[in-house]
């Protein structure tokens, strides 16, 4: 297998996928452990691994093929919504090193569960989580 990388073997082709859209630069393809009906993977040809070990040039391009992608699944599935997920890491969830955005059609409804794990922040700690953090 290409890289020993599951995504570079199916944008070179050794793997068959559910292609949806390619040009030079990108591929998107059916996600095979859908989280909801038209779950689309959109990659990068080029191997990186993940968002940090990206170049601003590529990721501008695989952001724009995000949103074309997106669209034409809005438009033609059709759905209400959708989530982009980006995961970085095996802390996040990261199974498949080689960067991935994940447009995930939402259809509104009881089964639709959007649900993320928030809690009610305070104030004081968010505080001085800001100063912490702060890059400006
Ligand atoms: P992540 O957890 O963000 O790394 O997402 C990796 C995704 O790739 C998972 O949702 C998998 O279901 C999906 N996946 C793994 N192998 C394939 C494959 N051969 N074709 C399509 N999707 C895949
Ligand atoms: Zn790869």
């Amino acid at each position: 297998m290409t890289n020993n990388c599951v995504f570079c073997a199916i944008a070179a082709g050794e793997i068959p996928s559910f292609k949806i859209y390619e040009d030079e630069n990108v591929l998107a393809y059916l996600d095979i452990n859908p989280f909801s009906n038209g779950h689309t993977l959109v990659i990068p040809k080029a191997h990186s691994s993940c968002l940090l070990d990206s170049s601003d040039d590529s990721l501008a391009y695989v952001i724009a093929a995000v949103k074309k992608v997106a669209n034409h699944i809005k438009t033609v599935l059709p759905c209400d919504g959708f989530n982009i997920l980006q995961n970085n890491g095996a802390a996040a969830g990261q199974s498949v090193n080689h960067l991935h955005f994940h447009i995930v059609p939402r259809f509104g409804g009881a089964n639709d569960n959007i649900e993320f794990c928030s809690q009610k922040g305070d104030m004081e700690e968010l505080k001085k989580l800001a100063e912490k953090l702060r890059m400006i």
